[in-house]
């Protein structure tokens, strides 16, 4: 009987690229998805569907509002949005398609169909047609992911009421659009929308949207998104939902003066989380335990309390992000072939792929406050760079926060055009243990948008030169 050394239950970035990498390492590896296509949430269903959609609403937006400053006139601008849904389409295939081949290429097996844990060396594998096969392995990795989190009185209907699945796949424009929860996947989708025709309305629980994110970054999106058209309403609970003639009502109270009132939409984005999915893959045959919020409990090695089974990525503790959950899989890949993995967690960036982008690595100065750290912090906005300026791109800036005894770089934020891109080298930096003065003194091609970083890196020691 065939024995593999590794089983990953889970398709998605986490197993996937933990299989890619164990195969590597010359482990025998099977990758179980249920699902029709490899990628899981992020190909599928999340970062790459949503990125094609921001692209495209972007571009139409931009053709509408912003050539004309450039002395480009356009007769008129049609939106077509089937064209646009095909393209992202299109895009997710071309992606899934590549990991089966990437699959191919480094010899990890697919096994198509549900996977369920028998007992710590056996995988039981349902395929489509109902057929069952047990599989032995010696180590088994679960990366069964997250799924949208639904409120008991807005129960997904992918029509009217929809998770960012169905706000992925809308065929038509809605009028207005509803957004219960201010998060990273809210406002996407909320920016998608809002550019493409839609009324949209934010209702956030908390005081203000995107609370984990630097306050001075937070509050420049908030503008720019107040601009779009898009409206807020904080500190609000949705208490309740109908249909009313086609359309959407939902209840809200205001948490600050319990003021009680109701808005309409003709769709509904619930996007108040996601949560771990574990149904069906037999935790309880090998008594895995879950923490309160339905996690997979791990130790500092990803292993649930049997040495041989592993939990990494969204279904276990920390930010539920694609880049997260492969270094996740990657790590256990070579603890189990070498002994050694390791993630830095205090270099995991975050994005909100908005415009204009947030991007984020590190530390906020509050929390380093309440970490008892004193900073330094250099700001610099691009308004005074000339590629931003050239691009028509001057909104927002660069905050880098360094601890004020050793100038170590503990903390990067940027608000602004392709702040997601631009965070990288920040990134790199605090990985390598780095130093504002490292990056105040390395070069920065001019004209870029990348040098606002050096200027921010200069301003930690108010050395900036411009502005
Ligand atoms: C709209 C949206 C936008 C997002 N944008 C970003 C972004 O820009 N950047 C970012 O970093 N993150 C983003 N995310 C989050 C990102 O998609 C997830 O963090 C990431 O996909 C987690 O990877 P994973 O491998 O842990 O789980 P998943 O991607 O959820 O994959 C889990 C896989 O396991 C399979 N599975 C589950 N149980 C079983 C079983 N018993 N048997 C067989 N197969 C099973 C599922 O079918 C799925 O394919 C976004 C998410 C959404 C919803």
């Amino acid at each position: 009987m065939e024995i593999y050394d590794l089983i990953i239950i889970g398709g998605g970035p986490a197993g996937y690229t933990g299989a890619i990498r164990a195969a590597q390492l010359g482990l025998k590896t099977a990758v179980v998805e249920k699902d029709k296509t490899l990628g899981g949430t992020c190909l599928n269903v999340g970062c790459i569907p949503s990125k094609a959609l921001l692209q495209s609403s972007e571009f139409f937006h931009e053709a509408q509002h912003d050539f004309a400053a450039h002395g480009i006139r356009l007769e008129s601008v049609k939106l077509d949005l089937a064209t646009m849904m095909a393209r992202k389409n299109k895009i997710v295939g071309d992606l899934t398609g590549g990991i089966e081949f990437l699959f191919k290429k480094n010899k990890v097996t697919h096994l198509k169909g549900f996977g369920k844990i028998l007992n710590t060396t056996t995988v039981e594998v349902t395929d489509a047609n109902g057929t069952v096969s047990a599989i032995q392995t010696k180590n088994i990795m679960i990366a069964s992911g997250s799924v949208p989190v639904e409120l008991p009185f807005l129960k997904f209907d992918e029509k009217k009421i929809l998770s960012s699945t169905g706000a992925l796949a809308l065929d038509y424009v809605p009028k207005d659009m509803l957004v219960v929860g201010g998060g990273v996947i809210g406002l996407e989708m909320g920016s998608v929308w809002a550019r493409l025709g839609s009324k949209v309305t934010v209702i956030e629980y908390g005081e203000r949207i995107c609370a984990m994110m630097d306050t001075d970054c937070i509050n420049v999106l908030t503008r720019s998104l107040k601009k779009l058209g898009v409206e807020f309403l904080t500190s609000t609970k949705v208490t309740a939902s109908r249909s009313v003639g086609g359309r959407i009502e939902l209840d809200y109270e205001s948490l600050t003066d319990g003021k009680k009132s109701s808005i309409q939409g003709d769709v509904v984005l619930v996007s108040t989380g996601r949560k771990p999915f574990t149904d069906g893959l037999g935790l309880e045959n090998v008594q895995i335990e879950k923490d309160e919020r339905g996690r997979i409990r791990i130790n500092e090695h990803y292993q649930t309390h049997h040495a041989n089974i592993f939990a990494v990525g969204d279904v276990t503790v920390g930010p539920m992000l694609a880049h997260k959950a492969e270094e996740e899989g990657v790590a256990v890949a070579e603890i189990i072939a070498t002994g050694h993995g390791h993630v830095n967690y205090t270099a995991v960036p975050s994005v909100i792929y908005t415009h204009p982008e947030v991007a984020a690595v590190g530390l906020t100065e509050a929390e380093a406050k309440a970490a008892g750290i004193e900073v330094a912090v250099g700001k610099f906005p691009f308004s005074a760079n000339g590629r931003a300026k050239a691009r028509g791109a001057t909104e927002g800036f660069v905050k880098i926060i360094a601890d004020k005894r050793t100038d170590r770089i503990i903390g990067g934020h940027i608000v602004g055009a392709n702040a997601s891109e631009l965070l990288g080298e920040i990134i790199v930096a605090i990985e390598f243990g780095g130093s504002s003065e490292d990056l105040a003194r390395s070069f920065h091609s001019h004209p870029t948008m990348s040098e606002v970083i050096r200027e921010a890196a200069l301003a930690v020691d108010k050395r900036q030169r411009q502005g």
